[in-house]
């Protein structure tokens, strides 16, 4: 296929900026067909792989650091709420006529910039080039113990319900960077956009949560949308109470200007929290957990039995829910 503007070859490509992101052993330097990989003894391996667009997922004009940092980031955070360590991934890369050979030298430098963050290794791949928009796809895997890995399916009536974290920041960080929320001050704008540009996978507390969380889930689609998920799998309704979900200073002015944002906090995607459920009895060894992580999480509802999710106000009033979550087809 033939290659968009500055791009060396193929084989120059991966030598240039993606060997020397090879550091794990079982990666053979990229020189060989595939990567071996072994887990540790008594662990299984968990993986996940996140797919994301130009012009769908970002922009063309977007930092490509930032690019590769987030396409990391949104796979880990999948990791993280299972409770998995990271070990490496597989990146298949088809760049678009927009990538130039210095775009690539700064997602290359991204990446590496999280592998060292997050303690792991590139394992192989594959890249090609297209006339249309860059796609890339990257398949992380984890380590964790198999018997310990938190499912969906796991909540139970009486259960809380809980979220790490702050909701909604980087859906109202979208909008400040679509040039909207314009009566907030710009340390505020600039807060709820670096949210978006930039999450952080909650790897952390996702582990220390391990024995203690009856179902976990990363909010990516938006806490509704979310914790639909979990509901449905575990085959119980869900109770939420707006006035405890927890919201940044930021978003709270925001809201304060635009009561109709709150669909952002509900809806909005992207927020890359920990939502997780937990018996009442587990209160003290959740405040461990958060202690361990350095997460501070909010008890935002309760399991009950039946189906669907409930979010009430302040007088107990129910709340309509305008979307749930960002979805492609
Ligand atoms: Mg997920």
């Amino acid at each position: 296929m033939s290659r968009p503007s500055d791009l060396p070859s193929e084989f120059e490509l991966i030598a240039r900026y993606f060997a020397p992101l090879a550091t794990h052993e079982g990666a053979r330097g990229l020189a060989d067909d595939v990567a071996v990989l072994a887990p540790a003894p008594g662990k299984a391996h968990v993986l996940t792989v996140d797919t994301i667009v130009e012009g769908v997922h970002y922009l063309p004009e977007d930092p490509p650091q930032l690019v590769a940092r987030k396409l990391l980031r949104v796979n880990l955070s999948d990791l993280a709420a299972k409770g998995a360590r990271p070990v490496g991934y597989l990146l298949a890369a088809s760049f678009g006529k927009s990538v130039t050979a210095d775009w690539l030298a700064a997602f290359a430098s991204g990446l590496a910039a999280d592998q060292e963050t997050y303690g792991l290794s590139l394992l192989g791949g594959d890249t090609t080039a297209n006339p249309g928009p860059t796609t890339l796809s990257v398949t992380v895997i984890g380590e964790a113990e198999e018997r310990t890995v938190v499912r969906r399916s796991g909540a139970k009536p009486g259960e809380g319900i809980y979220v790490s974290g702050t909701l909604g920041d980087a859906a109202l960080g979208l909008r400040a960077i679509r040039g909207e929320l314009s009566r907030l001050e710009t340390s505020d704008r600039e807060f709820l956009a670096g949210r978006f540009r930039l999450p952080e996978p909650r790897l952390a507390l996702g582990q220390a949560l391990l024995g203690v969380a009856s179902a976990t889930i990363d909010i990516s689609d938006g806490l509704i949308a979310d914790l639909g998920h979990v509901c449905q799998e575990s085959a119980v309704r869900a109770e939420v109470a707006l006035e405890d979900v927890p919201l940044s200073a930021a978003a709270r002015r925001a809201l304060a200007v635009d009561p109709a944002l709150r669909d952002d906090v509900l809806g909005g995607g992207d927020d890359y929290e920990i939502l997780f459920t937990a018996s009442p009895n587990a209160e003290r060894a959740l405040t461990e957990a958060a202690m361990r992580a350095r997460l501070a999480f909010s008890r935002i509802g309760t399991i009950r039995e039946g189906a669907g999710i409930e979010v009430t106000d302040r007088a107990g009033r129910p709340v309509a829910v305008k979307h749930a979550g960002f979805r492609h087809f």
